[in-house]
């Protein structure tokens, strides 16, 4: 059995212990350590604690959501969290004055996200995340299984899960809340693009509000 054979029916847990089957050490979860993070987390780290976790540390995220990782990596007992940071030269040349996310916001994901997370998911033959259809029509009809243009397997276990299912999981398994989740925020990313929901919103609204954006480009740009 190979990543790119996986049955596609599985998903949650039963889909990332297929995966660390198929590829041991070979396949990452890549997090930011959100809204809703915890729950494949968990998962993670009851399959193997020791496995890669990789944190996209844009520089630009709020000092709440590095608490957190802390805490939830203590809860949970992951041993290979691993920071991946723009590269100086790159923000050097593009983004000295720190202000590049209100002037071009896909160069400044680009810098600080997906040209990092490219080199970091190198030495990987797949990765994991956790999208879900129900953030926003741009996922709406998101598969469990993906394949990027390099070759690269990406798996998203919890691509039919409603938040309903993600509040009863963190319930169940008393897991840590953000603490932005109190403030009204329903996804968390870095802090100069993210704003709290409004009443009827979905949970990706507070994204780079007022710009026509919606994805930073991880998977965009890596899909092709
Ligand atoms: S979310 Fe905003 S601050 Fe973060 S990398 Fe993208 S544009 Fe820059």
């Amino acid at each position: 059995m190979t990543l790119a054979s996986l049955d596609d029916e599985l998903e949650g847990l039963a889909l990332i212990r297929a995966a660390h089957a198929a590829a041991p050490g070979e396949i990452a979860l890549v997090s930011s350590f959100g809204a809703e993070s915890a729950v494949l987390l968990d998962m993670w780290a009851s399959v193997d604690r020791y496995a890669p976790v990789i944190f996209l540390e844009t520089g630009k995220l709020f000092a709440e959501t590095l608490v957190y990782r802390d805490e939830l990596c203590a809860h949970l007992g992951l041993r290979d969290v691993r920071a991946v940071r723009p590269d100086a030269n790159d923000l050097r040349r593009h983004d000295h004055s720190g202000d590049l996310h209100r002037r071009d916001a896909d160069l400044c994901c680009y810098i600080r996200k997906t040209d990092p997370l490219t080199e970091a998911l190198a030495p990987f033959v797949g990765w994991v995340n956790g999208r879900k259809r129900f953030q926003g029509a741009s996922r709406a009809s998101l598969s469990t299984i993906e394949h990027e243009a390099d070759g690269r397997i990406k798996l998203n276990p919890l691509a039919h899960w409603t938040a309903e299912d993600i509040r009863h999981y963190r319930r169940l398994r008393q897991l840590p809340l953000h603490p932005l989740i109190l403030q009204g925020y329903g996804s968390i990313g870095c802090a100069p693009c993210t704003s709290p929901l409004r009443a009827g919103e979905d949970a990706r609204a507070g994204r780079w509000r007022g710009l026509e954006k919606t994805e930073c480009g991880i998977h965009t740009h890596r899909d092709g």
